[in-house]
């Protein structure tokens, strides 16, 4: 029955399938949406669409079980209501969901899936006739059906008139109903009555698959008539027992989903909606909230039971209160702090890191002194992957507290913080507020992740917001604009991360006490994975030591070759995809060991019959030798799988960071600097090259207006002591730069660096490049040059050196006046390491080059360079 006049809807539907019933046109249905695909939906086309009254899209029941429906897009139901989204809130509790209202309008068909993902996109063919709805209608004009569908239709706005004179016409909604049977088109009578008596969804099904209206009719009226009896059946109890009067009443009401209005199951269903409200009043006066907040519930609640359910209000206000009632108002769990075990359990989840540790117990130790301190914040400054969220998670742990983690990363809009005002579509609570919905006490240890990630935007500065949830003077009436009334903040430990203070809102800083997390060394970072990374990682994958084992020397590899870190991030994932690796061989069982059975005269070495380890001739020959003794080896014993360097090639791939660094330092005109980043200190390869040219200086590499003014000042130290230094030109003179332009290049090129520590790289590389010499390949450097050759200390002392020692150098250059720095750097580095500290740029080349940098007093070393390079 396809409709050639009317109103059209799209002939292409985006679908939403949904678990929760059959929407049928001319009802309104809620509708909770949580799945990836319905998510998407709703949030490219209802909440993005330009305006929310003109979206429809096709609600298609999902006949399948919910647990199936996860990837694949199931088998779809031919046929679907399209609906008007008239209403969208969204929630993150207990998961993130939007709750829709939708009103059915009309059937329709998919002919042609177009598209699955991101969400299923249709043509469709629309099945019923969609009249502009024009009230009261006149029927008189109404073309009233003739023959058997006629009769079929009076038959049933008959039984419809029975139904509803059965019912209380005092309820508002009643005496609407009656008003609409005379009113609404005959033929929409069956969809609009089996939506609203108490029908089973497969029976709904049918009336939705009821295409053709004679059909429609013939499966609805059963449905009615037996409504009607069991209403007659109620009422004759009723008669019995007069005091159930209220209920039937209650079962007049449109319930809670205009579904199942006149539900007549089990007595307790029928008053539902009644008892519902009763239950969040008493709910609302135990939650033991403020007066305030108290005075606003009472209030709320007195407008909910006044209003029908179906109005999008009602889930506005009911999710209000819902969340107002789970509030931690009074909640709390009791601190139980002992220093002794706080910094056992420290020691225990942490290797190294003395100093954050202790610096973390005396702030503790303070608080268990004075409980109400109102002391800074503590903000963990350093590089990813050094454990900073791990000891905020301890910290909850040493103080039986609850922990929550709140990311700010490129958070840039002030009510993620504080929330949208309830008058919004979608509006939800902010941040601090649902993470205190999570915890569900009101002083837990909320770990502020990544202060220095917040962003700014037209939507107001998130920073001022934080500033006032961490502000004691204010945070104890903190308002989110959801609530709208003031939440006691002052209970809950704030701890901030960071990976620089470069970029915390300076406002936000200075409430906060920073401590430098630093990154590791490798010997570190070989004891962090065996004490706290493998076994964690092991029992992830459900594995045992014996069944895996990753010697030392084998982590120091995966240490070296296959990550560049200061942190300990990738380490712990390149274990973890060891672990998976393993774990795979350990399922298949006894079949690999079968058939790669080692020889057992390779000795302890047989350990690695699992054979995740060999390279692929390798486990062509071992399989072969297996198959002479296989015979004999039918069970091996059960031996652990030892990963070894092949094992390790087999599953982590070739090596991705070899030792490049020789390799780049064979011509002259390369240094290597030492950069500070958030992500810890790297080694820099600084190049430079000369052209013929005019004495012109080109930079690349990004850089930023202090770097460049370091080489400006690197050129003029040389320019003005060429003579010294016997740095000649392209054309043989003593002016580095006439005749000639220079070009000074700093790797990576994609990312901006700006500091003034590579100075001195500047001047050792054009030194270079001048002279035609090569620096030494093992030495790298840091400093601040002045115009006078002067070299003034620099910052980052610590994670340079470490990244030098990582990057396997053995002479490192570093101010004179930052030698005090090194008392930080772990002892066997200092140990491997040659430190120079240098108080001007003669030291600096003397140390940089083989034998020294040759002054005049100096001649036997002078470069030998022809004058064109
Ligand atoms: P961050 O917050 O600094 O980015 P995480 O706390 O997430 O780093 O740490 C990453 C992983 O490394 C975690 O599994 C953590 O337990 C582990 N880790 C980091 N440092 C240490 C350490 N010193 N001792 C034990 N484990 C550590």
């Amino acid at each position: 029955m396809s409709s050639n006049s009317g109103i059209r809807i799209p002939s292409r539907l985006p679908l939403l399938l949904t678990h929760e019933g059959v929407l049928l046109p001319g009802s309104t249905m809620r509708i909770s949406v949580d799945t990836a695909r319905n998510m998407q939906l709703v949030k490219t086309r209802l909440l993005k669409g330009t305006s929310l009254k003109s979206t429809i899209i096709g609600v298609i029941p999902n006949t399948r079980d919910p647990e199936l429906d996860t990837e694949d897009l199931p088998s779809l139901h031919s046929i679907g209501t399209a609906g008007l989204a008239v209403q969208v809130v969204g929630s993150n509790w207990p998961k993130p969901h939007y709750t829709l209202l939708i009103t059915g309008l009309c059937r329709f068909r998919v002919s042609q899936l177009l598209k699955e993902v991101p969400f299923p996109l249709a043509e469709v063919e629309q099945l019923d006739k969609l009249e502009q709805y024009t009230s009261p209608r006149n029927t008189s004009e109404a073309a009233t059906p003739e023959g058997e569908l006629g009769e079929l239709s009076q038959r049933f706005y008959q039984a419809a008139v029975q139904l509803v004179g059965m019912l209380d016409m005092s309820v508002p909604v009643v005496a609407k109903l009656r008003r609409l049977l005379d009113s609404l088109p005959k033929e929409t009578l069956p969809d609009v009555l089996a939506s609203m008596i108490h029908t089973s969804n497969k029976e709904k099904l049918q009336v939705l698959d009821a295409v053709s209206l004679e059909e429609r009719f013939k499966k609805t009226l059963p449905l009615l008539t037996r409504q009607i009896e069991g209403l007659k059946l109620l009422q004759k109890t009723r008669k019995s027992r007069p005091d159930d009067d209220k209920r039937v009443r209650a079962v007049g009401k449109v319930g809670k989903f205009p579904g199942r209005p006149f539900s007549l199951d089990e007595d307790g269903d029928d008053d539902e909606d009644g008892d519902d409200n009763t239950v969040l009043e008493r709910k609302v006066k135990g939650a033991n909230m403020p007066e305030a907040a108290l005075r606003v519930c009472l209030k709320e609640l007195k407008r909910l039971k006044k209003m029908p359910q179906s109005m999008p209000e009602y889930a506005l206000t009911r999710n209000y209160l819902d969340l107002m009632v789970e509030l931690p108002w009074s909640k709390s769990t009791t601190d139980c702090l002992d220093i002794h075990s706080a910094r056992v359990l420290l020691d225990n989840d942490h290797y190294a890191m003395e100093k954050l540790k202790r610096r973390v117990l005396e702030y503790l130790a303070v608080r268990q002194l004075k409980s109400t301190l109102k002391g800074p914040i503590l903000c963990f400054v350093g590089p990813p992957g050094v454990g900073k969220t791990s000891v905020g998670r301890s910290i909850a742990r040493t103080l039986g507290r609850e922990f929550h983690r709140i990311a700010l990363g490129g958070v840039c809009d002030q009510s993620d913080i504080r929330g949208h005002r309830r008058t919004y579509v979608g509006s939800m609570p902010g941040r601090i507020i649902n993470g205190l919905k999570a915890v569900g006490v009101n002083n837990p240890v909320f770990l502020l992740d990544e202060v220095d990630k917040l962003g700014k935007s037209l939507q107001g500065d998130p920073a001022a917001a934080l500033l006032e949830v961490l502000d004691p003077e204010q945070n104890h009436s903190f308002t989110d604009h959801y609530l709208n009334v003031a939440f006691d903040l002052s209970q809950v430990l704030f701890i901030a991360t960071a990976n620089t203070t470069a970029t915390i809102p300076p406002a936000l800083l200075d409430r906060m006490e920073v401590l430098q997390v630093q990154g590791y060394t490798q010997e570190e970072k070989v004891e962090i994975a065996h004490r706290h990374l493998i076994p964690h990682q092991l029992e992830q994958h459900g594995l045992t030591p014996h069944q895996l084992q990753i010697p030392q020397d084998t982590t120091l590899d995966i240490i070296s070759k296959y990550t560049r870190e200061a942190g300990v991030r990738s380490l712990e994932r390149k274990i973890g995809a060891i672990c998976r690796a393993v774990a795979v061989k350990v399922a298949e069982g006894h079949k690999v060991t079968k058939s790669e059975a080692a020889p057992p005269e390779s000795g302890p070495q047989g350990a690695e019959q699992g054979g995740v380890h060999a390279s692929e001739g390798e486990q062509r020959r071992r399989g072969e030798e297996a198959q002479r003794v296989s015979s004999d080896m039918a069970s091996p014993p059960e031996m652990p799988i030892v990963i070894d360097h092949i094992a390790l090639k087999d599953i982590l791939g070739p090596h991705i960071f070899e030792m490049e660094v020789s390799e780049r330092l064979t011509l002259p005109g390369v240094a290597i600097g030492l950069a500070w980043t958030p992500l810890g200190g790297e080694i820099m390869f600084v190049e430079a090259s000369r052209m013929e040219g005019e004495g012109q200086l080109t930079l690349t590499g990004q850089l930023g207006d202090v770097m460049k003014e370091s080489a400006h000042l690197a050129i003029s130290w040389l320019r003005s002591n060429a003579k010294t230094y016997q740095l000649t030109n392209l054309v043989g003179g003593l002016d580095p730069l006439e005749g000639t332009d220079i070009h000074l290049h700093f790797p990576a090129g994609a990312v901006t660096k700006d500091g003034p520590s590579a100075g001195v790289t500047m001047v050792t590389v054009l030194a270079s490049l001048f002279s035609g010499r090569l620096v030494r390949s093992d030495v790298a450097m840091t400093g601040e040059i002045t115009l006078r050759g002067l070299v003034l200390p620099v910052g980052g002392i610590k994670d340079k050196v470490l990244a030098a020692h990582r990057a396997g150098l053995k002479r490192v250059i570093i101010p004179k006046r930052n030698e005090k720095d090194l008392e930080e750097i772990p002892a066997n580095v200092r140990l491997e390491l040659d430190f120079v500290g240098a108080s001007n740029l003669d030291e600096v080349l003397n140390a940089a080059f083989d034998g020294g940098f040759p002054g005049i007093s100096n001649p036997v070393t002078l470069p030998q360079i022809t004058s064109k390079l």
